[in-house]
């Protein structure tokens, strides 16, 4: 029963953040949000595929670590399916991000310094590559408007101290193994992968926000991964390279997805989905 409306904290890019008493109502919209500008046209079930994608994946990796998930169904009525209510978590501000794979910023990285966040990489490397061991890369959590930078592990060590950096580290590429050990077997190499994680008041640190989705995750095709060209994505990526083509500053507004733009991202949101979980959508 859902008497009092809940009250929303926080609008982000894509999702919408409210409280319902203690708890948090974590709301996955239909935006999509390229190189950090949100896009005028909405993709139909984007919402709904990354929430119940999340929700798939907590279940895998519940073994793991603890995750933020209350309920994926005592939700709100109009936000049924998209929304998951969760614990309210006091965020890490760290963007944890694990690559298995070398591509976008931290291609770009690597091209100009020969590492990425301060891992320093073999020479030779090229796009799609595949890294000797998946690496952590953390970032800045930037507040809105403003781009996530990569930092050194020990700028993490500096901020959040040794023992929480190296906890980091470890769920980050664990996660990131489960992940991309159980998408292979669906045909699926998760090139990278972006977790948030939070400390619940006793100081354990929990999974929390979306997980291995196609927002958060690169996702490709294995059997036509080849080094040295840009993969096709089950991603955002396919929004990004469009939007980049059409000539577009980077700036806000961004441009109109025309119709078959829409259609061919959400078919890409769906069959990621299909794949990963083994259900229709
Ligand atoms: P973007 O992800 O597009 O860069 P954003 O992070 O501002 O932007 P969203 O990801 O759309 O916005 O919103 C989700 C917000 O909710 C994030 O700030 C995330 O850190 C926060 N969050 C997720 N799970 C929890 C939780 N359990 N407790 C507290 N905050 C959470
Ligand atoms: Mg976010």
């Amino acid at each position: 029963m859902y008497l009092a409306p809940v009250e929303l904290l926080h609008s982000g890019k894509v999702r919408d953040l409210y409280a319902d008493g203690d708890d948090l109502i974590l709301v996955a919209s239909d935006r999509v949000s390229v190189y950090d500008v949100i896009l005028p046209t909405p993709i139909p079930d984007k919402g709904r595929i990354l929430t119940q994608l999340s929700v798939w994946w907590f279940d895998q990796l519940g073994d793991l670590l603890p995750n933020h998930v209350i309920s994926a169904t005592d939700v709100p009525p109009e936000f049924a399916g998209r929304a998951i209510r969760c614990r309210r978590l006091q965020m890490v501000p760290v963007e944890c991000v694990a690559r298995g794979y070398l591509t976008g910023g931290g291609l770009t990285e690597y091209r100009a310094t020969g590492s990425v966040s301060g891992v320093s990489l073999p020479a030779g490397l090229d796009e799609a590559s595949r890294l000797p061991e998946p690496i952590f890369t953390p970032s800045t959590k930037a507040p809105a408007g403003q781009h996530d930078e990569p930092i050194s592990f020990s700028a993490v060590v500096e901020t959040v101290g040794a023992e929480t950096a190296e906890r980091l580290r470890e769920i980050t590429l664990g996660v990131y193994e489960r992940g991309a050990t159980l998408a292979a077997e669906r045909g699926i190499i998760i090139a990278d992968t972006k977790i948030e994680l939070g400390w619940a008041p006793d100081g354990t640190l929990v999974l929390a926000d979306e997980v291995l989705t196609p927002d958060s995750s690169r996702f490709w095709p294995a059997d036509s991964w080849q080094p040295g060209r840009p993969a096709f994505s089950f991603d955002k990526q396919f929004v990004r390279d469009w939007a980049a083509g059409t000539g577009w500053d980077k700036r806000a507004p961004g441009p109109e997805l025309p119709d078959d733009m829409v259609e061919r991202t959400r078919a890409r949101y769906v069959e990621i989905y299909e794949r990963l979980t083994g259900k229709p959508w």
